[in-house]
C-alpha cells in the first residue's frame, strides 16, 4: 500500500505541470522522463567506468550526472518549451563529449535520433526551426562520424567495456523512443477514435428522421440514386400517404397524430420483407423502396401492409380510430431517371386519392 503510495506522488511530480496556457502537458512528461532516463543512464555508465578503474571516464559521468540533475530542477520553474531547449542543450554537449572522450563504438551517436524524434512531436508549429534542427542534427551526425574516423578517442576503453556501454547505450535510446513514441501516440490515438466516433454519430443524425427513426429524404436519394445505377434486377418503390392526417391531428391532438407516425414506421419495418428501404419522405409521406421485388411482388407486399395497417387501433382519449394509406407503386424500367420515377409515383399517389384513398395504385 505505501509502495502504491510512494509511485503515485513520483507519477503526479512528473506529470506537474508547468502551468504554460495552450502547452500540452504530455511534453513535459517527456522531458523528465527523459531527463531522468539520462540519469539513470549516467550513473550506470559511471559505475561501469568505476568498476574498470576508469576514473577519468566515471568523473565525465559524475559531471553528466550532475548536468541532467540541475536540468531536472530547472524544469519545474522554467516553462515546458524553454525545459525542452535545456535538454536538447544539454543531450547534445553530452554526445560531444562522450564521442571526443570514447569514441563512435559506444554507440551514444544514436541519442541524435531522439531528439530528432521528440522536437518532430513536440507540438509547436514552428516547420522551418524544425527542419533546419533536423538538417543541423544530420550536419553533426556526420561530422563526428569523421571527427572519430580521423582522431582516436581521448579515453581507449577495453573491449569488453566498449561491448558493455554499447549495450547500456542501445537500452537507452530504444526506451527513450519507444517512450517518445508511446506518449504522443495514445494522445493521438484517443484523439482519432472520438473523432471516428464524433463523425459516425453526425453521419447517422444527418440520415435518420428522429421522430420515427425512419431514413430521412436526403438519406433515401443517396440509396435510390446508386441502386439504379447498378440494376442488376427488378426494384420497385412506392411513395404512400396517411389518409386525412390533418383530421387525425385537429380531433385527437398533434402528440396522437406523433404516435400514429411511429407505429406506422414500426409496422413498415416490421412487416415488409427483409431488405426492403424504409424512409419517411415527409410530413405523413414515406417512400417503400423494394430492391428485389417486381411490381407484382410489392403489390402483394403492400396490400398485406395496407391491412395490417388499417387494424391498428388507435388511443384517441375519449375513442379509438384507425387510420389507412394510399401508395402509388411503380416498377423500374431500367430508363427512366429517379426524377421521372419519384414523380410517375407521386402521380399514381394522386390517383389513389382522388379515388377514394385507401388503395395502392400501380
Ligand atoms: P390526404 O388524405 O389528402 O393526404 O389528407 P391529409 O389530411 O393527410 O393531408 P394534408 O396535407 O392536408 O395534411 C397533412 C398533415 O400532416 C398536416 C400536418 O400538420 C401533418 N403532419 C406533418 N408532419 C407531422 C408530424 O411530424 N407530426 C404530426 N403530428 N403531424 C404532422
Ligand atoms: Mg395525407
Ligand atoms: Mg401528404
Amino acid at each position: 500500500m505505501k509502495e502504491t503510495n510512494v509511485l503515485h506522488k513520483i507519477y503526479q511530480y512528473i506529470c506537474k505541470d508547468t502551468g504554460d496556457r495552450n502547452e500540452s502537458s504530455k511534453l513535459i512528461v517527456v522531458v523528465r522522463l527523459l531527463i531522468l532516463t539520462m540519469i539513470v543512464y549516467s550513473l550506470v555508465n559511471g559505475g561501469l567506468l568505476l568498476f574498470s578503474s576508469n576514473i577519468n571516464g566515471m568523473g565525465i559521468c559524475l559531471i553528466s550526472t550532475a548536468l541532467f540533475v540541475a536540468t531536472f530542477i530547472l524544469s519545474y520553474y522554467r516553462g515546458t518549451f524553454v525545459s525542452f531547449c535545456i535538454l536538447n542543450a544539454a543531450i547534445l554537449v553530452w554526445i560531444i563529449f562522450n564521442i571526443v572522450m570514447f569514441g563512435w563504438n559506444i554507440g551514444v551517436q544514436h541519442f541524435i535520433i531522439v531528439l530528432l524524434i521528440s522536437c518532430f512531436f513536440a507540438k509547436y508549429r514552428h516547420e522551418a526551426a524544425k527542419v533546419s534542427y533536423a538538417l543541423a542534427l544530420c550536419v553533426l551526425r556526420l561530422y563526428l562520424f569523421f571527427y572519430c574516423s580521423a582522431n582516436t578517442p581521448e579515453v581507449i576503453l577495453t573491449a569488453e567495456l566498449n561491448n558493455t556501454l554499447q549495450l547500456v547505450n542501445t537500452v537507452a535510446i530504444f526506451w527513450s523512443l519507444s517512450m517518445i513514441a508511446y506518449i504522443f501516440s495514445t494522445d493521438t490515438q484517443a484523439l482519432e477514435g472520438k473523432l471516428i466516433e464524433y463523425n459516425e454519430q453526425l453521419i447517422t443524425q444527418a440520415s435518420i428522421d428522429p421522430l420515427t427513426g425512419l431514413y430521412n429524404r436526403r438519406r433515401t436519394m443517396d440509396y435510390l440514386g446508386k441502386l439504379l445505377k447498378t440494376p442488376d434486377q427488378q426494384i420497385s418503390f412506392c411513395i404512400c400517404d396517411i389518409d386525412f392526417f390533418k383530421r387525425v391531428n385537429d380531433t385527437y391532438g398533434h402528440d396522437v397524430g406523433d404516435i400514429v407516425l411511429k407505429e406506422i414506421a414500426k409496422t413498415f419495418q416490421t412487416q415488409l420483407p427483409a431488405g426492403t428501404f424504409v424512409s419517411r419522405w415527409g410530413g405523413e409521406e414515406f417512400l417503400l423502396i423494394f430492391p428485389a421485388l417486381n411490381g407484382d411482388e410489392a403489390l402483394i407486399a403492400l396490400e398485406t401492409l395496407r391491412y395490417k395497417i388499417k387494424a391498428i387501433v388507435f388511443d384517441g382519449g375519449s375513442e379509438t380510430f384507425s387510420v389507412s394509406l394510399t401508395f402509388g407503386l411503380v416498377e423500374y424500367d431500367f430508363q427512366s431517371d429517379l426524377n421521372t420515377l419519384i414523380k410517375q409515383a407521386d402521380e399514381k399517389l394522386y390517383l389513389g386519392k382522388e379515388s377514394g384513398r385507401d388503395r395502392i395504385i400501380f
